[in-house]
């Protein structure tokens, strides 16, 4: 009796710990498949903005596929197809990638 109640335990513990895992593994895919799609990430997806606030506003609320903090490392210009991007690098601070921005800054007023 005793070791049944012992074994029964000892499977539930580690069927909630597989579930655990494999819960984090989904959660981390569905962010990674989140970030790769979501606006910003490349040129055709760049996000349209007609002041540098609003792009100051995206970045804020913007985290890593890890579910980390994003620090901005960095500003660039790129030019394509005559329109203007600018683009931000940003580090995460838990996991360390490199996540880069897209905005489409033709119809900031300068
Ligand atoms: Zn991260």
């Amino acid at each position: 009796m005793r070791r049944s109640l012992i074994s029964l335990l000892l499977a539930v513990t580690i069927v909630a710990a597989v579930c655990s895992v494999a819960a984090r593994r989904w959660r981390r895919r569905r962010l990674r498949r989140a970030a790769a799609t979501r606006a910003g990430s490349s040129p055709e997806q760049a996000i349209t903005i007609r002041s540098f606030a609003e792009m100051d506003a995206h970045l804020a609320r913007r985290w890593c596929a890890c579910g980390g903090y994003l620090e901005r490392s960095g500003e660039g210009t790129r030019e394509r197809d005559g329109r203007r991007f600018r683009v931000a690098r940003l580090s995460c601070q838990e996991c360390e990638a490199v996540d880069e921005v897209f905005f489409d800054t033709t119809e900031v007023l300068h």
